[in-house]
């Protein structure tokens, strides 16, 4: 077998708490992998780990919080009880073009708008009728194209939606970014990425508003429909036996972390040391995949190069540092590549990235 690597900087399936190993033998111990999911016992544990979740992503407490499988049924659920006429899809990258394609496959009405990476747009001139769209549909943090649009910009929007309802992929932030609830309807988003843990379960939190709406909608016919699943969790259960280990896991890393108060200005200090690097020195000619400041991610640091370089500064990584450097993703897999700087990645990992840059340099 080969040797794995010390450090992974994979956006995802990411780094993992290496407290996990002993979480998951304490589940096993615990009797979680086969405990009943209609019993007390899981519910309680739901309670628990929803109760985390507010206090540690500072969710409301009046907003609904839903597990489900991965961001990707968020997108089909959204489309199924949310969206009996159309979305409207603002992106400019892979995760948010394909929530665009499902939601059409299902409603040929939908519209979109791609804007350049490099670009913040202006709420003020998106192509979208409020009075004849369900959702406005945006993605935070773009993970392929190290993208993210900033609390201005979602406020903006949230104010000019009228009846619509913003949705918000949070997949590479949910964990990682402050994120103000209240300025959204839907967020969403799954845990193999700020939250450190092994992929299979994700959170969909709902406003008051988009729980009511969806009552409205009155969508039962589907297994995962938005109103049976939260007339289910009003016990803290599932519509379906649920990934009870995912869930166990959840409770303990949350319960182990600080807020995400502490967590998210750790985060914006070591992007912008890695910004500031790769700006500055410009190893080997790597510089920032995004040059407009305001418009990078805090939690995926992009780097583009010639395709030939990328190759060979990801052998060299790996090879002679051990470190894992993300590809890139989708129309920029060849030119670019991806750092995750996600809650799970120990400093010391960045200071090993750093030296191994350095010592290519020369
Ligand atoms: C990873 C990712 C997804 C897909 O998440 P899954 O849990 O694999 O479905 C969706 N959107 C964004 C922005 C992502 O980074």
């Amino acid at each position: 077998m080969a040797t794995l690597p010390t450090y992974t900087f994979n956006p995802g399936p990411s780094a993992v708490y290496p407290e996990v190993r002993q979480y998951l033998a304490d589940a096993f111990e615990e009797g979680w992998l086969s405990a009943p999911h209609r019993s007390e016992r899981f519910t309680t544990l739901v309670r628990h780990c929803l109760d985390q979740a507010r206090l540690k992503l500072n969710i409301p407490q009046d907003y609904t919080i839903l597990f489900t499988s991965s961001a990707t049924e968020c997108w089909e659920i959204l489309t199924q009880s949310l969206t009996p006429r159309r979305s409207f899809h603002l992106y400019n990258g892979a995760f948010g073009q394909k929530w665009f394609d499902y939601a059409r496959a299902l409603r040929p009405g939908c519209t979109g708008l791609k804007f350049d990476i490099n670009d913040v747009p202006d709420p003020a001139t998106l192509p979208f009728n409020p009075e004849e769209t369900d959702l406005v549909c945006i993605t935070q943090n773009e993970t392929s194209t190290a993208t993210q649009l900033r609390d201005p910009f979602i406020l903006s929007l949230f104010n000019r939606l009228g009846p619509a309802l913003l949705a918000v992929d949070a997949t590479s932030s949910l964990g990682g970014v402050q994120l103000k609830f209240i300025k959204a309807d839907i967020w969403y988003g799954s845990v193999q990425k700020c939250l450190g843990l092994p992929a299979g379960l994700g959170l969909l939190v709902l406003s008051p508003r988009a729980v009511a709406r969806a009552r409205e909608i009155g969508d039962n016919a589907h297994y995962n429909s938005l109103n049976s699943m939260v007339k289910q969790m009003l016990n803290h259960q599932t519509t379906h036996t649920p990934n009870v280990l995912g869930i166990y896991l959840l409770s303990r890393v949350l319960q182990a972390r600080e807020g995400i108060k502490v967590i998210q200005p750790h985060l914006n200090e070591r992007a912008q040391k890695l910004y500031d690097y790769f700006e500055q020195v410009q190893p080997l000619g790597l510089r920032p995949l995004i040059d407009n400041p305001d418009a990078r991610s805090t939690t995926v640091i992009g780097l583009q190069g010639p395709a030939a370089l990328i190759e060979d500064v990801k052998r060299r990584a790996r090879d002679e540092a051990g470190l894992q450097i993300g590809g890139g993703y989708g129309d920029l897999k060849a030119t670019s590549l991806r750092i995750a700087n996600f809650p799970a990645v120990p400093d010391a990992a960045f200071e090993a990235l750093v030296q191994f840059f350095e010592s290519i340099r020369v």
